[in-house]
């Protein structure tokens, strides 16, 4: 089934999903077969994809593209279609593991730095016992090592991929690669295993719900500066596109 986006933030679709019905979703597309393909979308995605035609393309094909980070729910709100959650990809990852541990889906978790993602599912396994995290691997986003990584991924019968290589690697990666590794869900899911593995703190629930997330990020790694100047500019952009949508009104 496919899922229509709720609107196109500077030609990107958002889904207005909550992190319960992706979930629900996940479990549909596990008895529908095929593979699907989520994104948790942030401003410097939608900045970055309007520079580059193949990212644009994947993030137009995904079959959900999450609101993560609240540039991306703000913009809706001032764009006139207010979205009822912000789903962020460490939640949906968490959440994931759970509803995986009740229904017997393997995950496999790949991306991050070495050791990283095998922390992660370490934790993930404790959290929820019945966890099975069918495999762990860092690899790299480059081409020639896509084939051992399907392969891996492909031996180890996963139903549910997540690739932490970060936007737009991780995306287009799975763009090129779900289907080809058998698991029916992917997901791009950013610095979830950091934040899961404990490598990198998560900003204070209090933060996080005024909306600072991006802020205390940029504390903790000031080398993120160089990713989020765009987003005066995509504030700017977001501004004119509410402005053009009445003058076509
Ligand atoms: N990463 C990787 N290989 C790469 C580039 C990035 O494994 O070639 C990992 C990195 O270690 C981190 C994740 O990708 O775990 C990206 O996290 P980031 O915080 O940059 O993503 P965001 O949450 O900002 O989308």
């Amino acid at each position: 089934m496919v899922l229509r986006p709720a609107l196109r933030i500077l030609g990107i679709p958002i889904h207005d999903v909550t992190l319960n019905e992706t979930l629900d979703r996940v479990a549909a597309w596990m008895t529908e077969g095929g593979a699907h393909q989520i994104a948790t979308v942030n401003p410097e995605f939608v900045m970055a994809a309007r520079r580059d035609p193949a990212f644009r393309a994947v993030l137009g094909n995904a079959d959900l593209c999450l609101p993560d980070g609240v540039g991306i729910t703000l913009a809706a709100r001032y764009l006139g279609r207010p979205l009822r959650e912000r789903v962020a990809g460490v939640d949906l990852v968490e959440r994931l593991a759970a509803r995986a541990a009740e229904e017997g889906w393997r995950l496999f978790l790949l991306g991050a730095a070495p050791g990283v993602a095998e922390r992660a599912a370490e934790v993930l396994r404790s959290r929820n016992p019945g966890l099975i995290v069918a495999g762990t691997y860092a690899g790299s986003p480059r081409a020639e090592e896509e084939e051992e990584i399907v392969h891996r991924v492909r031996e180890a019968g996963a139903d549910i991929l997540l690739v932490a290589y970060g936007a737009p690697a991780q995306d287009l990666w799975l763009a090129r690669n779900l289907a080809r590794t058998g698991a029916r869900v992917g997901a791009g899911v950013g610095g979830a295993f950091d934040y899961i593995a404990g490598v990198v703190p998560r900003a204070p629930r209090w933060m996080r719900r005024v909306g600072l997330e991006w802020l205390y990020r940029l504390i903790r790694q000031p080398w993120r500066w160089r990713r989020q100047r765009v987003l005066p500019l995509y504030a700017l952009l977001v501004l004119l596109e509410r402005f053009r949508s009445r003058c076509n009104t």
